[in-house]
């Protein structure tokens, strides 16, 4: 009989989100606003910090999409964003029916390059076109070098539209990730730190930038007694329920970010003693990762393989996964301009995703040494 399912990363419900669901149908609030969606709004400002202001949204990748419509991304107009990411990161560039130009990572923090994006704005300017936003991710919650991406943004006067999916509970220089670039993006999908089941966020730096995405979130409704539309619109608010599970993960959020940085810990513990090994962490203490998912990189000269390393967790019936395939490289994406070199490409070779989540017991751990003694022995 096989063992039960070690996950990447599963929802992980704090005790208290029922009780704000049960709220919301005793009020009969079952749309997508109410008072569960402004306390998770109100939460998560006050988790953040700042002055900010926060929409909840049906996904992330909305989040992104309204990012964009906010920073006026257009037809016809470039979007620089980060290859080695998840695609949602970058869809809706082609939503707008804008061009993405694809830029490879440092081998620091795995994230954007500030080289390689400022090779890349120098050519888009002299081949005619300055890009209209900088689309940079903090991946598996690791923050991107951001003294240099926003120095850059400043430089050329491009917006940085912050992926901070990954990266809830994680801080730079004692600043949270979703609130360094111009707008910040959340989510809450059922593998993120925390989940509504589905969802996520804009955080934005002024309550203006904060009604109007609420404003194209509700279909871009003018003020009128009857329906007037004077834009372009999108149904990308957060139900009321799904917010009600929001306010209830926001009791436990410290404790999971606290409980994903003990997993990579012990998967830091575990590796000390292997040779051809190494464990994704911070490159110095500006940094703070919520290690939303724990990476090794497995050097294929040390006579083992990731390949191999994922088959045998696998027979174990241990989830794990290759790092994000590189943007650049993915079908749809390849006839996009592309610059850098191969860190994305090569970490996608050599890159495997652990157990990450909030939830492992003790004994699942057991399990995953046992794998590992077996397989490096
Ligand atoms: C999960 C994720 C998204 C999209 O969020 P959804 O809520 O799933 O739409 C965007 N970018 C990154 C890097 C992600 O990991």
């Amino acid at each position: 009989m096989s063992q039960p399912k070690i996950w990447l990363s599963s929802p992980h419900m704090g005790g208290g989100e029922q009780k704000f669901v049960q709220e919301a149908f005793d009020t009969n609030w079952v749309a997508p606003l109410g008072p569960n969606v402004t306390r998770f709004e109100n939460d998560l400002a006050g988790f953040l910090g700042d002055d900010l202001h926060v929409a909840a949204l049906s996904s992330g990748t909305a989040g992104i999409h309204l990012g964009l419509v906010l920073l006026g991304v257009k037809a016809g107009d470039e979007v620089i964003c980060q290859s080695f990411t998840f695609s949602a990161s970058c869809n809706p560039i082609l939503y707008q029916g804008a061009t993405p130009v694809f830029v490879d990572s440092e081998p620091e923090t795995w994230n954007m390059c500030p080289q390689a994006l400022e090779t890349a704005i120098a050519d888009r300017i002299a081949k005619g076109k300055k890009p209209k936003a900088i689309i940079a991710v903090h991946l598996y919650g690791m923050p991107f070098k951001a003294d240099e991406i926003l120095a850059i943004s400043k430089k050329y006067d491009i917006p940085v539209l912050e992926d901070s999916a990954e990266a809830l509970g994680s801080t730079y220089k004692g600043k949270s990730c979703g609130t360094l670039g111009d707008i910040g993006v959340l989510s809450f999908n059922g593998n993120k730190i925390i989940t509504t089941s589905g969802g996520g966020a804009i955080v934005a730096k002024s309550r203006e930038i904060k009604d109007k995405a609420v404003f194209l979130a509700t279909q871009a409704r003018d003020n009128a007694p009857h329906y007037q539309h004077s834009e372009i619109g999108y149904n990308y608010r957060l139900s009321n329920i799904c917010a009600g599970i929001g306010r209830g993960q926001m009791e436990v959020l410290p404790m999971h970010v606290s409980a994903r940085q003990a997993m990579h810990r012990f998967y830091k513990n575990y590796f000390a003693g292997v040779k051809g090994v190494s464990v994704f962490s911070e490159p110095g203490p500006d940094y703070v990762s919520n290690h939303w998912l724990s990476a090794i990189v497995v050097d294929p000269a040390s006579g083992k393989d990731r390949e191999s390393l994922r088959l045998a967790l696998e027979a174990a019936n241990i989830e794990s996964r290759p790092l994000w395939k590189p943007m650049h490289l993915q079908p749809i994406f390849e006839k996009y301009p592309y610059y850098g070199g191969k860190v994305c490409e090569e970490l996608f070779n050599n890159g495997l995703c652990l157990p990450s989540g909030s939830n492992l017991s003790d004994a699942d751990r057991d399990r995953i040494k046992l794998t590992f003694d077996a397989f490096f022995s």
